[in-house]
């Protein structure tokens, strides 16, 4: 890169994530479209009392009023689980809170309380018309496959709309790039290689000017016991941890609302049915596997780190 090229970070913990934007653009520029992460996680948090969510998940199976951001995301859930044949389900609230992945504690749920729970997580039961939604009583929604990337979508819009022509956000995982790098070329995104260093080993890297690549994998959030690996992405026909040998999946497109959301399926969902998925919607994938195979669409324009 153009050693002249100066640029500017700022950064912010958002969403139980680090997130960063990278740019040339003065610092108060990029810390004023940061700073609207707090007002999405407002909205979208099911931890803050009076949140959309909030008020979903206390609604008691009575009609809920929301605003046109959560409409967005919750129009994109539903329609991503009937897309994945139900692998994405954001009605599945109550199984992932008895997993406890944000508090640490390292727990196996009861597994008659999965049953009970899962009986409660029927996306089709959920209804979204207009600006309001009801769901059915003892069902609670959890937006954390699918926000993130709704809220990178509006704060790399938020960056263009104050005269920003090049940027790099990395939302823990979710990477959105705004044009391309300051001297003109596509910004390299390296694929966080999943046994290595947090941004210093990749496995893989792509290329990204205007798109969006959205990971989902079993080392973010987990805890080991007795030699298994318990993670984040629930397969919701039994409410446990997907156990596939699936390490890592990455989806590239241009919006990271629908890239974060796929990529939750495509986690669920395997390499053989999730590619399909992919190249339905268009999304270019890629899966690593814990024996080192990949599976990827042929069209994808990646480098293999060795
Ligand atoms: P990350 O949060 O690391 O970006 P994901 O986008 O894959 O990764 O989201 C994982 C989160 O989505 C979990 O922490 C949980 O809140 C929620 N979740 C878990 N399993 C599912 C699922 N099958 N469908 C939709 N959301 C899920
Ligand atoms: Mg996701």
């Amino acid at each position: 890169m153009n050693a002249e090229i100066r640029m500017n970070q700022v950064s912010g913990d958002y969403f139980d994530t680090f997130n960063t934007i990278t740019s040339p653009a003065p610092e108060h520029i990029l810390q004023a479209a940061l700073d609207e992460c707090a007002v999405y996680n407002q909205m979208l948090s099911k931890f803050v009392p009076g949140s959309d969510v909030w008020k979903i998940n206390h609604s008691s199976g009575q009609p809920v009023e929301i605003n046109e951001h959560t409409r967005a995301v919750l129009e994109m859930a539903l329609e991503m689980n009937q897309a994945s044949d139900g692998a994405f389900n954001i009605a599945l609230g109550p199984t992932i809170g008895l997993w406890h992945f944000t508090d640490g504690t390292a727990v196996l749920p009861d597994p008659a309380e999965i049953k009970k729970t899962l009986a409660k997580a029927d996306c089709s039961q959920i209804v979204l018309l207009g600006n309001t939604v009801r769901v059915p009583e003892g069902t609670e929604i959890d937006l954390g496959g699918i926000a993130k990337g709704y809220i990178c979508d509006c704060i790399a819009d938020s960056l263009r709309a104050r005269g920003v022509t090049s940027a790099l956000l990395n939302f823990g995982g979710n990477v959105v790039t705004v044009g391309n790098r300051p001297d003109g070329k596509a910004w390299t995104i390296g694929l966080q290689r999943p046994s290595g260093e947090r941004g210093k080993e990749f496995w893989a890297a792509v290329k990204s000017c205007d798109s969006t690549l959205v990971t989902s994998g079993i080392y973010e959030r987990s805890f080991h016991l007795n030699g298994v690996t318990y993670h984040h992405i629930l397969d919701p026909r039994t409410g446990w941890p997907v156990q596939n040998h699936i390490l890592t999946v990455t989806a590239i497109t241009k919006s990271s609302l629908l890239a974060d959301a796929i990529t939750t399926a495509l986690f669920v969902l395997g390499p053989e049915k999730g590619l399909n998925l992919a190249q339905r919607y268009g999304v270019s994938a890629v899966y690593l596997r814990d024996d080192g195979k990949v599976f990827y669409d042929p069209d994808l324009d990646i480098v293999f780190v060795k």
